[in-house]
């Protein structure tokens, strides 16, 4: 069957076209911890703990990712990488919120917050941060360092 007629077909039959299964839907966001590797999870679930005794508002928005989601960030220009360490797990983004307790991701604005999770991060618990990465600043990102040797 042509392209052609292929679209005519799921135009015909309108109704029975199936919505996007969730998983490969790329505008859907993971937040479960349990799709992390076990050792960030642990970690992950240290650092929301941190976050409300510093009474941070801040909240991990974004754990795992699929390729398909991957791939829509890229080509929003959210990301620049399809090699993310989300898609095995080994992130996660913490995101604060603003005084309306909406999401925010105004970095200039909300600075000293993004690095003080940076360095309860970094010092507290062993992770990379974005917000310490050169060529693009990624301020919610925290991922496992790659174990050497
Ligand atoms: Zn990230």
């Amino acid at each position: 069957m042509g392209i052609i007629q292929y679209w005519k077909s799921v135009f015909k039959k309108k109704k029975e076209i199936k919505p996007m299964p969730k998983e490969v839907d790329p505008t859907r966001v993971c937040r479960s911890l349990d799709k992390l590797v076990p050792e960030l999870k642990i970690i992950a679930q240290k650092m929301i703990l941190d976050l409300k005794h510093h009474n941070i508002p801040a909240k991990i928005f974004e754990t795992s990712r699929t390729i398909e989601r991957q791939s829509y960030l890229l080509g929003l220009g959210n990301t620049k990488t399809m090699f993310s360490r989300h898609l095995e797990g080994s992130a996660f983004d913490v995101v604060i919120y603003d005084e309306k307790d909406k999401w925010t991701w105004n970095y200039e604005k909300y600075a000293y917050i993004y690095q003080m999770i940076g360095v309860i991060g970094v010092y507290k618990h062993g992770l990379e941060w974005g917000g310490n990465w050169n060529t693009f600043k990624d301020y919610p990102h925290f991922q496992l360092p790659r174990k050497k040797g």
